[in-house]
């Protein structure tokens, strides 16, 4: 049976007069500081909605749910919504909102503190909820921090659907060695298989950000994509790689400390089969792999 929300009014009013309204009623301003720009563009909710490919089984964590936009479009469709809040203001506007919903849960919370993992395995145990999405408008300020988070923290998770900024979503979904890649494509290449939905201009958000956004789906694999000998180490190279990336990998890894020498490094890199000029952005997953599994050899050997 279709649940009707009190002030959940968009088969009335379009996204952009109810979103209004509800800021008018509540006398909310969006918050600069808390990324708070607000999606009034109804085929791109549907489109996020779409691609997480969400199902009446599975539990949706939304990030952000703001004044409760994309959340009405979340609730039709999954078994169960949480939603993480870290402004008071919107958990108030959601409880009136949502009122006459019983599968929605709001959390008024920093999700960089939140225990996730503890939260999905509380769900998994008492709600019999087989797959867990992540979905949300992330707020730009924080979403490196966030997406490392979610994806460090090994969560038991099927996929996260997101909308960043384009250049940072373009970042982390290029394969690497493709023109867009810097240390992060690498991590979360590991993890995740990365996909664009599609763009969305500014013009679809209340205040307009000042850059174009990209909606995009990272399905987490069953297995990282290369065998490493130790993941600290791997990522640790790929990290120093790049804090000088218009240096040669030889370079940045002597000035970084990981290599005691060029000597060393052309050593490392000629059991890589890698030329000796080669610079970071170049390197596959493969290459980082290797070059992880040879100085773990070295250094690690038992
Ligand atoms: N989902 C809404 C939409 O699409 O219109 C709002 C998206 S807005 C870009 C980002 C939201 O994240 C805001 O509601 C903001 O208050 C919230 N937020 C900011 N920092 C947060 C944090 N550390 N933890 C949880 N929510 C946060």
């Amino acid at each position: 049976m279709k649940k009707y929300s009190i002030i959940a009014v968009g088969d009335i009013m379009n996204i952009l007069e109810e979103t209004k309204y509800i800021m008018n009623k509540y006398k909310v301003k969006a918050n600069k500081n808390l990324g708070q720009n607000f999606l009034i563009d109804e085929q791109a909710i549907k489109d996020i909605v779409e691609g997480a490919q969400i199902t009446s089984e599975d539990l949706v964590i939304e990030i952000g749910p703001g004044l409760g936009t994309l959340t009405a479009f979340l609730l039709e469709k999954a078994k169960k919504v949480i939603c993480i809040e870290l402004d008071k203001k919107m958990i108030k506007i959601l409880n009136d909102r949502f009122i006459a919903y019983d599968n929605i849960e709001l959390i008024n919370e920093d999700v960089l503190r939140i225990n996730l993992n503890e939260i999905i395995k509380q769900e998994k145990e008492s709600n019999n909820i087989k797959n867990v999405k992540i979905v949300a408008n992330l707020p730009y300020y924080i979403t490196t921090p966030i997406i490392m988070k979610l994806i460090e923290s090994k969560l038991d998770i099927e996929s996260i659907t997101v909308m960043i900024q384009k250049e940072v979503a373009d970042r982390l979904i290029e394969i690497p060695s493709g023109k867009n890649t810097g240390a992060i494509t690498y991590t979360i290449y590991y993890y995740c298989q990365g996909e664009k939905i599609r763009e969305v201009e500014n013009t679809s958000f209340i205040p307009m950000p000042e850059v174009t956004s990209e909606v995009i789906n990272l399905k987490l694999r069953n297995e990282p994509v290369v065998k490493v000998e130790n993941e600290k180490v791997f990522f640790n190279i790929i990290k120093s790689s790049f804090m000088q990336r218009r240096k040669t990998l030889i370079n940045a890894l002597v000035n970084a400390g990981v290599f005691i020498n060029k000597e060393e490094g052309q050593e490392f890199l000629e059991q890589a089969n890698l030329n000796e000029n080669i610079r970071a952005e170049n390197l596959t997953i493969e290459d980082f792999a290797s070059l992880c599994n040879i100085f773990c050899n070295k250094y690690y050997k038992k």
